[in-house]
């Protein structure tokens, strides 16, 4: 499979990073408004290749897309420690304006995978400019949230963070919803889960890992000015589902015609995810506090958007 990837800065040149690696595809091409940086994340990248297997990594112009079989769009400026994602959406949405009329010039089969800030708004945009259906415009998302949720709740308990079920739902930013009631281990809701394992999960556990979860985008750009690395694992992931056909249930962003009494917004759900891009949307069954947050997270969301979804 082909990959394209249009703005390799730290998100997009992780995402490469971690196709290659993972070999989630066969051939990555890198496309940046700073030719010089696409080369060189390319070479970069492809010095890493022989260590682990085999994917053919280039850059280079719009025309190299042609063929692509997914194009992940992480073009944009950069967030600035102290910015809400939210606060981007101007700056971005031009920059959208312009690079996925390019996009489907050059791939006009592909799937089309938004990573750029705030990503729920600008996989709207990337909807809307498109004028593909929503099925095949994706969003991460929530992707990176969730695992965040499974892996604290995993910690808890002292289990594999694969064989706990949680889902982030809503925005991806401060907003989101941790939907604890639909939170499972070993087939047990996380209560009883905890009980039967002797690791109780107080008011005070929930609190530390929501906490844990919804500020560690946050807490990581204190350190180190952005996050990478979680999020290009993450966008590997969503490919490989496309690619392998996996219908994997992943938590991305995608146009929701209803949810939590909101018409036609773009959040992250969970998601059936295989060769065409979202095959279902599992809307989930909530308590009535969660259904409120849910639409609340939607209207922050529509708030944002304005006109331009
Ligand atoms: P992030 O942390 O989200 O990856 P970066 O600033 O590191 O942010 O990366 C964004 C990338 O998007 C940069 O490499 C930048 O050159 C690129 N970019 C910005 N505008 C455009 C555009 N119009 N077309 C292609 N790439 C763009």
């Amino acid at each position: 499979m082909k990959v394209g990837i249009v703005g390799v800065g730290m998100v997009g040149s992780a995402a490469g990073y971690a196709i290659a690696l993972l070999g989630a595809a066969s051939e990555v091409v890198l496309v940046d408004h700073k030719p010089e940086l696409a080369i060189a994340q390319a070479e970069d990248i492809a010095h890493a290749v022989p260590f682990v297997g085999t994917c053919r990594v280039s850059a280079g112009d719009y025309a190299l897309l042609a063929g692509a079989d997914v194009v992940i769009l992480a073009a944009g400026v950069a967030q600035v420690p102290g910015e809400s994602r939210l606060s981007l959406l101007a700056r971005n949405a031009d920059v959208f304006a312009d690079v996925v009329g390019r996009v489907l010039a050059a791939a006009p089969q592909a799937l089309l995978v938004v990573a750029s800030n705030p990503v729920d708004v600008m996989t709207g945009i990337a909807r809307r400019v498109s004028g593909l259906p929503p099925e095949r415009v994706i969003g991460s998302g929530t992707i990176l949230d969730t695992a965040r949720f499974r892996t604290l709740l995993a910690d808890h308990f002292g289990i594999a963070p694969q064989s706990v079920h949680a889902f982030v739902l809503g925005e991806h930013g401060d907003s989101e919803v941790l939907a604890w009631s639909l939170a499972h281990v070993g087939g047990e809701p996380v209560g009883s889960a905890a009980a039967k394992l002797g690791r109780p999960l107080t008011d005070g556990d929930r609190a530390r890992i929501d906490d844990g979860v919804r500020w560690a985008g946050a807490r990581i750009m204190a350190g180190k000015g952005a996050t990478w690395y979680g999020i290009g694992a993450g966008l590997a992931r969503i490919v490989q589902a496309v690619r392998d056909d996996q219908r994997a249930v992943l938590t991305v962003s995608a146009h929701t015609a209803l949810v939590a009494g909101m018409a036609d917004v773009t959040l992250s759900l969970p998601r059936v995810i295989g060769a065409g891009g979202v095959i279902a949307t599992l809307m989930p069954d909530l308590t009535a506090d969660e259904t409120a947050a849910l639409r609340h997270s939607a209207q922050v969301l529509k708030d944002a958007a304005g006109d331009l979804w």
